[in-house]
């Protein structure tokens, strides 16, 4: 049946004739095990049109997640926290209220460290490929960050506010971000970080 390969083609005679399949309950194999409703962006779409739900993962697809409304927090980050979490120039934190966050599957890795403002970083990846998907910081208990490329094209949806850490930003990067800071209001060191990741 044509339906079974081209759940994600929207505005199309094919997107209603895909309707009419998941009306009378027909699974999608074009999608996992069937699992339209973990997987496919157009499924949500149409059932849930009231939710502003948005989903991403990992690099390799074991790692699914969507999240619910808009972010509490957006930032581009250029401590070396996130430079050497990502291998990049900079993190992008899009910090959501950890219950508007739901991993749909796939397993995750924890390395907790301790920060320079004496908090603990607990970055979570996938156990497969390696992204960083999630993030947990004590000093903001009750959000949950997700890097910001890990969402689903179109990936980067969501307002940039502001650029932290900007005292070790590559001297190559241009962001137009409207506020920046030299560290982050969170900031408070009680102790020194180890010289490869030390900001000053
Ligand atoms: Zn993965
Ligand atoms: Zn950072």
């Amino acid at each position: 049946m044509s339906h079974q390969v081209l759940c994600f083609e929207p505005q199309t005679r094919v997107f209603q004739f895909v309707l009419s399949a998941f009306d009378i309950g027909l699974p999608c194999r074009a999608c996992p095990a069937g699992d339209c409703a973990a997987w496919c962006p157009l499924y949500r779409k149409v059932k849930m049109p009231d939710v502003d739900v948005h989903s991403g993962g990992c690099q390799c697809g074991a790692v699914r997640y969507e999240t619910t409304g808009q972010p509490s927090k957006t930032a581009v980050c250029h401590c070396r926290y996130c430079q050497t979490r990502t291998g990049s120039a900079f993190g992008i934190s899009v910090y959501f209220p950890t219950q508007a966050v739901t991993q749909l599957h796939g397993a995750l890795k924890d390395y907790a460290f301790t920060t320079a403002s004496g908090g603990t970083f607990t970055t979570r990846f996938c156990t497969n490929c390696g992204t960083s998907v999630f993030w947990n910081l004590t000093v903001f208990p009750e959000l949950t960050g997700i890097a910001g490329g890990t969402f689903d094209p179109p990936s980067f949806w969501y307002e940039l506010k502001r650029e932290v850490f900007t005292r070790t930003q590559a001297p190559f990067v241009q962001i137009d971000a409207i506020e920046k800071f030299e560290t982050s209001a969170a900031f408070c060191p009680v102790q020194a970080d180890p010289t490869h990741l030390r900001g000053e």
